[in-house]
């Protein structure tokens, strides 16, 4: 039996890490080369979080520059990763009865491209964008990436992207080699271990975790990709975290693998 693809929440931080070369993005390199090629890639970002349920269903998505305040270069970044129609078709009939959009308009955001581009460098693997309904409670979140997790048995490599912790308040913008927060240091030690133990329940209701898991996910976007990406995990499955670190004392670079 063929083993189904891995799926991979990334820890994205800072949208320069696009144009950088540091130990997140060589980690990123590596898991690129690591990986079989998947037939396509289902993303996950936390910077598509809006009331509705969609995938990006073009041949060719743009490369969308949602942020401000970056240098010029940053916004040059191409990603020409071809789209799947295809798969936006098969995410939606995984997911009916829950209606899923057809997106024409959005296309790959940073959250996905700013990894995807160590990660898969030549952009010829199609890519297509779920959206994070921001509407829906984790419980369906979870559920949706549950429904989804059959696509691993087709070669999909499904993708969350966010940060488990992801406190911008408290970021240190520009400052190296700040200390991390304890309560950062603390909840990601503490979703570190019901991963581990494929204790997911308590990872679905975050929001019961405490004042540590408050301060970590002040709003949930870029929290709810990692519960995707778990909800596709089979029992007794690995779980690796081939990427670790604390940015600017308050955003987890952790990266999550199943398989
Ligand atoms: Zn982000």
């Amino acid at each position: 039996m063929i083993n189904p693809m891995p799926a991979i929440f990334f820890g994205h931080g800072n949208p320069m890490n696009a144009l950088s070369k540091n130990a997140y993005t060589e980690a990123w390199a590596a898991i690129g080369t690591q990986l079989p090629r998947p037939t396509a890639v289902l993303a996950v970002s936390a910077h598509w979080y809006l009331p509705a349920t969609a995938v990006t269903a073009t041949r060719a998505p743009r490369t969308i520059h949602d942020f401000g305040g970056f240098p010029p270069e940053l916004s040059q970044v191409q990603y020409p990763a071809p789209g799947s129609p295809e798969l936006a078709e098969r995410v939606r009939s995984l997911l009916a009865p829950v209606p899923v959009e057809l997106d024409e308009r959005w296309g790959l955001d940073h959250g996905t491209w700013s990894v995807l581009c160590h990660v898969f460098p030549q952009a010829d693997i199609p890519v297509v964008q779920l959206s994070i309904d921001e509407t829906q409670p984790p419980e369906f979140h979870y559920e949706t990436g549950q429904r989804l997790a059959p696509l691993r048995d087709e070669g999909v490599l499904i993708i969350g992207s966010g940060n488990i912790v992801h406190n911008l308040h408290t970021y240190a913008w520009g400052r190296h080699m700040v200390e991390p927060f304890d309560w950062a240091v603390r909840f990601e030690q503490q979703a570190r271990e019901f991963l581990r133990s494929g204790d997911d329940a308590p990872l679905v209701a975050y929001e019961k975790l405490g004042r540590d898991a408050r301060l970590s996910i002040p709003t949930p976007e870029h929290y709810l990709p990692l519960l995707y990406v778990i909800a596709a995990r089979r029992a007794g499955e690995q779980v690796s975290f081939p990427v670790e670190g604390v940015d600017g004392g308050s955003v987890s670079m952790l990266t999550v693998q199943i398989g």
